[in-house]
């Protein structure tokens, strides 16, 4: 079970660290919203691509030489995608995925619910009838669908609702799939809290 408390502290704490919720263009809703429909392309591409929907991969940045970590020059023997630390120096590599991708888009959700105040709302259902989705491809549609919705306004008392109704949605997806949300959730958020300030200089 997804601890969302947690998460929107969390989430939000390391949002504001790395210097976010400070310029015109982080205060843009419609940004925020945006950003999380990326995710949810983000995530259909990974499916495209034809990786498998609970794969959890590590993107090293190319190095001057084939498996040599790009932090401390040290050789990695195995191969350099399985590997999530490299283990001479510590470096954390982006970790991808499709549920990487799912997790981004909880991750932002709940930074917006700790900015906007929005609660955690337990007795939310998953949204559409409790009707499970059949692909990934209806999941991202649904997804895009419900996200759409938030533009109705950041004050909204129903926002609180719109965002545990996703997160249900996506923990069912998961389960019914198998896939490890809690650990793309945990491993991304380990990664995000090592990033550099602004994301090495992200508008929003
Ligand atoms: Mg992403
Ligand atoms: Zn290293």
């Amino acid at each position: 079970m997804i601890d969302v408390s947690v998460m929107i502290h969390d989430a939000h704490a390391n949002s504001v660290a790395h210097g976010f919720w400070t310029t015109p263009e982080d205060l843009d809703f419609d940004v925020h919203v945006a950003l999380v429909h990326s995710e949810v392309s983000e995530a259909l591409q990974e499916w495209r691509d034809g990786h498998p929907l609970g794969e959890i991969r590590y993107a090293w940045p190319l190095s001057r030489f084939y498996s040599v970590c790009c932090k401390c020059d040290v050789e990695i023997m195995e191969p350099m995608e399985a590997v999530s630390v490299c283990p001479h120096c510590g470096y954390r590599p982006k970790p991808v995925g499709f549920v990487i991708e799912l997790a981004d888009v909880l991750i932002r959700l709940t930074n917006m619910a700790g900015h906007y105040g929005w609660p955690w709302v337990p007795s939310a259902g998953v949204p559409c009838q409790g009707k499970m989705p059949k692909s990934a491809a209806e999941l991202v549609n649904i997804l895009h669908d419900i996200i759409g919705h938030f533009l109705i306004g950041a004050g909204d008392p129903h926002q609180g609702y719109r965002m545990s109704g996703v997160i249900r949605l996506v923990e069912s997806f998961c389960a019914a799939h198998s896939l490890p949300i809690e650990q793309a959730i945990k491993e991304k958020m380990v990664y995000n809290a090592t990033r550099p300030v602004r994301h090495g200089g992200k508008l929003a």
